[in-house]
């Protein structure tokens, strides 16, 4: 893992406002984005994961009708 807190593109994290911590990072689309701690990080990457998920499959879909 190369995630580090200077690639970071938010200070402060979304949850909780609190400053993030370089034991919090995750990479989303392409960019490193972190959290105070990782039970945020791992809510996030929890809804993204799922969402990305149902999002390619609806484009399966999609393009399957095509
Ligand atoms: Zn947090």
């Amino acid at each position: 893992m190369s995630l580090s807190l200077e690639n970071c593109i938010n200070s402060h994290c979304p949850w909780s406002g609190n400053p993030v911590s370089a034991e919090a990072l995750a990479l989303y689309r392409g960019v490193t984005v972190g959290f105070c701690n990782p039970g945020c990080r791992d809510k996030f990457i929890k809804a993204t994961s799922l969402f990305d998920e149902l999002l390619n499959s609806l484009e399966t879909t999609r393009r399957g009708k095509e």
